[in-house]
C-alpha cells in the first residue's frame, strides 16, 4: 500500500467516539494514523474501537476517561502510550452543550465550572501530558476545537462562550510557546454541525434547523466530515507552517458580524442551543 501522509503516527482523539471526534478519528485513520480513542464510556470506546480497527484497517486503541478528572487523564494517556507508542497528535474534541440557556446569575455555578473543566482544562491537561513526547521526538500536532462561539458570544451561553474564547487563547499561547519544537497548535471553530447531540434537539424541536441554516450563507448546517478533513489537514507533517491559527468551518457563519444581528435574544426564549 503507498505510503499515506500520517503512516507511522500516533494519535489521540478525545470526545472520539461520536460527533466531530469519531469523523475525526475516521480521517485520521483513512490517512494512516494508529488511533488512541478516549471518551466516557467504556463499553462505546472499546466498541469504537473494535469498528474502527475492522474498518479501516490501521490499529486502534481506546480508554474510558472523563477529561475533567487529572488522574483518568494521566492513566489513560500513560497506558495508551505505553500500548501504542508515543502519542504525537492531539485532537481535543470532547466536549459539552449548554446543561441550562439561562442568565449566568440564575444558574448552578457548577454549570460554568463543569464546561471550564471539560473544554478548557481538559484540553490544556491533555496537550501537557503529550508534549513532552512531541519535543523529544520534534515532531507534534495539536488540535482544539473551539467554535463559533469562540469569537463571538450569544446570550444566554456564558460558560460555552468563555470556554470557547478560552480554547483560542489556549491554542495561540501553546502555539507560541512550542513553535520551535516542530510542534503546532490550532484551533477549528465550527458553526452549526449535525452531529448526535444537535440531531437529538432538533428532534425534540429544542432546536429548529431551519432558523439556523438560513442565517448561515452557505444555507445549511456542516457535517462532521467536514469539520474532520479540516483537522487531519492540520494535523499532517505538510501543514508545519500553520500554527496559532483559528479555522473557522461554518459555511460563512461568523462573516456575517453581529451573531444576534437577526438572532437576537430570541433563541434563548425558544430555549436553543449553542454551537
Ligand atoms: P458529540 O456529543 O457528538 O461528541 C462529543 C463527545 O465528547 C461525546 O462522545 C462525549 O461522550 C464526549 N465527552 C463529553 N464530555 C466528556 C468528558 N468529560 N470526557 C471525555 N469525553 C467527553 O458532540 P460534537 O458536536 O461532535 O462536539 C465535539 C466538539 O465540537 C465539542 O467540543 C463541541 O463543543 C464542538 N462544537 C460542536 C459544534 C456542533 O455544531 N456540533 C459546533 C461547534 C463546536
Amino acid at each position: 500500500m503507498a505510503e499515506r501522509a500520517l503512516s507511522g503516527r500516533i494519535a489521540l482523539v478525545t470526545g472520539g467516539v461520536s460527533g466531530i471526534g469519531l469523523a475525526t478519528a475516521v480521517a485520521l485513520g483513512r490517512a494512516g494514523a494508529q488511533l488512541a480513542l478516549v471518551d466516557l464510556d467504556p463499553t462505546r470506546v472499546a466498541q469504537t474501537a473494535e469498528r474502527l480497527s475492522r474498518e479501516l484497517g490501521v490499529r486502534v486503541d481506546g480508554e474510558a476517561c472523563d477529561v475533567a478528572d487529572p488522574d483518568a487523564c494521566a492513566s489513560a494517556h500513560a497506558r495508551l502510550s505505553a500500548r501504542l507508542g508515543p502519542i504525537t497528535i492531539l485532537v481535543n474534541c470532547a466536549g459539552i452543550n449548554a446543561q441550562e440557556l439561562k442568565p449566568l446569575h440564575e444558574q448552578p455555578f457548577s454549570h460554568f465550572e463543569r464546561m471550564m473543566a471539560i473544554h478548557v482544562a481538559g484540553s490544556a491537561r491533555m496537550a501537557a501530558l503529550c508534549i513532552p513526547a512531541m519535543r523529544a521526538l520534534g515532531f507534534g500536532r495539536i488540535v482544539n476545537i473551539a467554535s463559533i462561539m469562540g469569537l463571538q458570544a450569544l446570550p444566554w451561553r456564558v460558560g460555552y462562550t468563555t470556554a470557547k474564547h478560552a480554547i483560542v487563547g489556549l491554542t495561540r499561547a501553546l502555539a507560541l510557546e512550542n513553535a520551535r519544537f516542530g510542534i503546532t497548535v490550532n484551533a477549528v471553530a465550527p458553526g452549526y454541525v449535525l452531529t448526535p447531540v444537535l440531531e437529538e434537539r432538533l428532534r425534540l424541536g429544542i432546536l429548529d434547523y431551519a432558523r439556523y441554516a438560513e442565517r448561515t450563507p452557505v444555507g445549511r448546517w456542516g457535517r462532521p466530515d467536514e469539520i474532520a478533513r479540516v483537522i487531519c489537514f492540520l494535523c499532517e507533517p505538510a501543514s508545519a507552517f500553520i500554527t496559532g491559527a483559528v479555522w473557522t468551518v461554518d459555511g460563512g457563519w461568523t462573516i456575517r458580524g453581529d451573531p444576534g444581528d437577526d438572532l437576537g435574544p430570541s433563541p434563548c426564549d425558544r430555549g436553543e442551543t449553542s454551537a
